[in-house]
């Protein structure tokens, strides 16, 4: 007999929950996942995949454009709005799919309810009226856009939530935020045929960012007639009787669109999970408080993912569920590993981007060597596409070691992810020099700068 129900509930069937269900009843632990709404989380039902569907989707204009230098002719091109959420929807709905036959196969019961924590080891399943007690409790119930309450008519405003899911595509957006959402979207909605104004309140978008990064797509996105406003935030909101929005900004510009998207940052789900029933502390945010190994205050309750407001990415919340599980169920206390972190963009032109940007860097070493290269990829000289590529390796001088690596232009997702293991297995310049080029690419580049273009010496570019 024992003492629990389970050895493990986990609340939130998203990316982290799902993984740590899965493996720990593949272990034959006796797990529960309650999910209240699709299994999936964020990144399949509202958030990566769609997106990458829909980027996909708004690059199509581009392709027939620069088919005509190939020697193609294209016919009038024709968008249909309701095909694409419908075929992106069946394609969710097989993802989701997936993720519960994953948890059934490996022998975790799958609650679908809201659950609440009633005290350490105790968890109210809303739908159905009932409690049970678990060893372990994991929260991961990641978390939501930040709905702005303080912006007077914010109620008019959609989020990311809701573009997936819009009746009809509007004639015009706004696009309040410089952040990953901000811009990924403004792209999006640009490339299906959107008048689209991105407004960000600093001075340059994709704060995080190496600098080039920044400016290299801020630049690719205004060619391509996306108006981008800095400096500048929304102030109020007002709704025409024709339904357009009157969007009052405080440069004391007003813009009149048919939408507003606020991509203003992700607000961890934490209210009304029984966290204070529980003693389980929470942060500046609502966060849910951990120390290294994802553990919360109360020692049998651990929490991964979104929720915890540490990086908001997919697959950061899978690995914190593996170090979860290593550290619970394997013996071998493991902590989430959170340096270079290969990610991407899916802007138009992508970023791809691993290790630290070269102001970072600039900060932390003495001396750094960036070997950075612009150029017009091969594709666009016969489409005749102006927009440039650039590649930026950013060199500790001292060791050689090359700690950031950043890429601007087609697939530079893709590169990223293989850049990524070259500066996680923190490999020196000379060895990219050593790496024979794979011939006629762009990410050839990477292996030719032999010369820095320039040195940055104490902060200072010499
Ligand atoms: P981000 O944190 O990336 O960006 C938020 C943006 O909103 C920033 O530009 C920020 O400005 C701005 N902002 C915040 N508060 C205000 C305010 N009160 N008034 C005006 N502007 C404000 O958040 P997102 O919502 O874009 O994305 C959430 C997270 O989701 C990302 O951090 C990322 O980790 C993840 N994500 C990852 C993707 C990927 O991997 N491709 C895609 C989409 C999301 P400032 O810069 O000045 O702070």
């Amino acid at each position: 007999m024992t003492e629990f129900d389970y050895d493990l509930f986990v609340i939130g069937g998203g990316s982290g929950g799902v993984r740590a269900g899965r493996l720990a009843a593949g272990m034959g632990k006796r797990v529960a996942i309650a999910e209240e709404y699709r299994f999936g989380g964020t990144c399949v039902i509202r958030g990566c995949v769609p997106k990458k569907l829909f980027v996909y989707a708004s690059q199509f204009p581009e392709h027939f454009e620069d088919a005509a230098g190939y020697g193609w002719s294209v016919g009038e091109a024709k968008f249909d709005w309701p095909t694409l959420i419908a075929n992106k929807d069946r394609e969710i709905a097989r993802l989701e799919g997936l993720y519960r036959l994953g948890l059934e196969k490996a022998g975790a019961e799958i609650i679908e309810s809201r659950a609440v924590l009633l005290d350490r080891h105790t968890v109210r399943i809303v739908k159905e009226d009932r409690t049970v007690t678990a060893r372990t409790i994991l929260i991961a119930t990641g978390g939501r856009p930040t709905p702005h309450p303080a912006l007077p008519g914010h109620e008019h405003a959609i989020t990311s939530n809701e573009a997936f899911h819009l009746e009809k595509l509007p004639g015009s957006i706004a696009i309040a935020g410089g952040g990953y959402i901000a811009v990924e979207f403004a792209n999006i909605f640009h490339g299906l045929g959107v008048e689209t104004t991105l407004v960000y309140r600093g001075k340059e978008i994709l704060g995080r960012f190496d600098m080039d990064m920044r400016r290299g797509v801020h630049k690719a996105m205004v060619d391509k007639g996306i108006r981008i406003i800095c400096h500048a935030v929304a102030h109020n909101i007002g709704k025409r009787a024709d339904g357009k929005l009157e969007i009052a900004l405080s440069n004391d510009e007003t813009l009149t669109v048919d939408q507003l998207m606020l991509a203003l940052g992700r607000t961890p789900n934490t209210e009304g999970l029984g966290l204070e029933q529980a003693g389980v502390e929470t942060g500046t945010v609502g966060e849910i408080v951990v120390d290294d190994y994802s553990r919360t205050n109360v020692d049998n309750i651990y929490a991964i993912g979104d929720v915890t407001n540490r990086v908001q990415l997919t697959p950061v919340a899978i690995h914190e569920a593996m170090c979860f599980i290593d550290t619970v169920f394997r013996d071998k206390p493991t902590t989430p590993d959170f340096d270079a972190i290969a990610t991407a963009v899916f802007s138009q032109p992508e970023i791809g981007t691993v290790g630290l940007s070269e102001e970072d860097a600039a900060k932390r070493f003495d001396e750094l060597e960036i070997y950075r290269a612009e150029f017009r990829p091969m594709r666009h000289t016969l489409s005749g596409r102006q927009e440039k590529m650039i590649m930026k390796l950013v060199v500790d001088a001292a060791t050689r070691r090359v700690v950031g690596a950043h890429i601007l232009g087609v697939d530079a997702g893709e590169m990223a992810q293989l850049l990524g293991i070259a500066v996680k297995a923190q490999l020196t310049k000379d060895a990219f020099d050593a790496t024979m080029a794979v011939h006629p690419t762009a990410a050839e580049e990477l292996v030719t700068m032999y010369q820095p273009t320039y040195r940055v010496k104490n902060g200072e570019r010499v």
